[in-house]
């Protein structure tokens, strides 16, 4: 550590801690971003939406992302395909009605993580692996000091502020007692790499594919290609549609077996990294900051895999409360209930009736109903682009009630 007294600690070096480790760097802020893990590490959230972009070029991370995207198999990724029961549904992001990149990537996290922690150490962050937050302390009032552990040594740091990055790890949820039920069931996911050409079914691999169970609706698998002849394959529902004892390989590959559409997609295929289970990952806090402190993405909420927003929530995450952190840090008295919160949870509550009509199928209706409106398709095409905080979308100003209007006219109609 090149300091004992940082201006701002970061907590988790994924992509919502290491962009606002960026944008503090370039600020001219002394940072340091403590991360548990060694890099490169694997994560899950491997299909980017086209609003990535923007957070990702804010933060001065794109052109590396771009110019290595060849290198590290990234895949050119332009819109979502659905499949239901023999019924097929494309969303091209080019035909969206927000302004914005329509176009992004499919990464693997391994790598995609390493190069935008590699730049933000390139601004100026240092970023330190290995070492676990053990503990945190706000009892003086002019800083926060932050317990640290490596192979059972204990060290602490001081900072101005401390922004909570760490994902899954929920480390001030739990340590400040923050945790909140989340809106939605226990579900969980099990998944897979294959090696695969993904032969079969017509199939655009510039395109995420979500295929709905052919009998169970609430049941559902993502295909995620990557450019290096590998893809990314998982299962996602309630607990109860999969067996306690299942092994992940046996809750995969038994549910994809029931799919033929997903299976003549996949044609021969070669498990290339083994079955893995995440269950409960759905998680909410009672509120996002506090006196020197903000949860940045997953380490706030996070909903659910279905509609790939949790990467693009934790950039908007780090774009949002950077600024304010450097007000903050400049003396001034920041409200960031209504400049974090309030405009962070607009978006995030966009995806959250666009997931909960996903499970209650009502969503699912509007996904696959052929005679749209195009200028109705392009608004929702833009929230699957992730431009969930566009709000000249008035799918995104009223979302629960354009979205009761959309489900009666395609379900009046079709
Ligand atoms: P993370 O990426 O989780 O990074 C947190 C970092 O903090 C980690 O590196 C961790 O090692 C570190 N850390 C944790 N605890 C500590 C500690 N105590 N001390 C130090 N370091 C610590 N999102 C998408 O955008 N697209 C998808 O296709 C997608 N699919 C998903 C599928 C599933 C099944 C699930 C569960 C999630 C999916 N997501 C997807 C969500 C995505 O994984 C997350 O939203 C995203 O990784 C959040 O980024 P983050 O920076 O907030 O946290």
């Amino acid at each position: 550590f090149q300091r004992d007294s940082y201006d701002v600690i970061i907590i988790g070096a994924g992509p919502a801690g290491a962009t606002a480790a960026a944008l503090l760097a370039q600020a001219g802020k002394s940072v340091v971003v403590i991360e548990r893990s060694y890099f490169p590490r694997f994560s899950i959230g491997e299909s980017l939406l086209p609003q990535c972009m923007t957070y990702l070029a804010e933060a001065g991370l794109l052109d590396d992302v771009v110019a290595q995207a060849e290198k590290f198999g990234f895949q050119y990724k332009n819109g979502a395909a659905f499949y239901r029961n023999g019924e097929h549904s494309l969303f091209d992001f080019q035909n969206k009605s927000s302004a914005g990149p329509s176009t992004t990537y499919q990464v693997k996290r391994e790598h995609f993580d390493q190069l935008l922690a590699a730049g933000a150490s390139a601004y100026g962050a240092e970023v330190h692996h290995g070492f676990t937050v053990t503990a945190v302390d706000f009892d003086d009032p002019n800083e926060v000091q932050v317990a640290i552990e490596k192979d059972n040594q204990q060290q602490s740091l001081k900072g101005r502020f401390l922004l909570d990055a760490s994902g899954f790890g929920r480390v001030l949820p739990r340590l400040l007692e923050l945790e909140y039920p989340s809106d939605f069931p226990v579900r969980q996911a099990a998944f897979c790499h294959v090696k695969t050409t993904l032969p079969g079914g017509q199939f655009d691999r510039n395109k995420i594919l979500i295929t709905v169970h052919p009998t169970e609706p609430e049941l559902w698998f993502w295909l995620i290609p990557f450019a290096d002849g590998t893809a990314s394959l998982g299962v996602v529902g309630g607990t109860e549609y999969f067996d306690d004892d299942d092994t992940p390989g046996q809750a995969l590959w038994r549910r994809v077996h029931e799919e033929p559409h997903l299976l003549t997609v996949l044609g021969e295929y070669e498990v290339t990294r083994p079955e893995q289970m995440i269950t409960g990952y759905s998680a909410n806090v009672s509120r996002l900051h506090g006196d020197r402190f903000a949860l940045l993405g997953n380490a706030g909420e996070f909903l659910d895999p279905v509609f790939s927003s949790g990467v693009t929530i934790a950039l908007k995450s780090s774009s949002l409360a950077v600024p304010l952190v450097l007000q903050q840090l400049n003396g001034a008295d920041v409200d960031w209930e209504q400049a974090y919160t309030v405009p962070l949870r607009k978006g995030i509550s966009t995806f959250r009736s666009f997931v909960k009509g996903w499970y209650d199928t009502r969503f699912q209706d509007v996904i696959f109903y052929h005679q749209q409106q195009n200028e109705i398709k392009a608004m929702i095409c833009s929230i699957l682009a992730g431009y969930a905080w566009d709000s000249e979308n008035p799918y995104v100003c009223e979302t629960e009630r354009r979205l009761r209007v959309l489900v009666e006219l395609c379900q009046t109609e079709s």
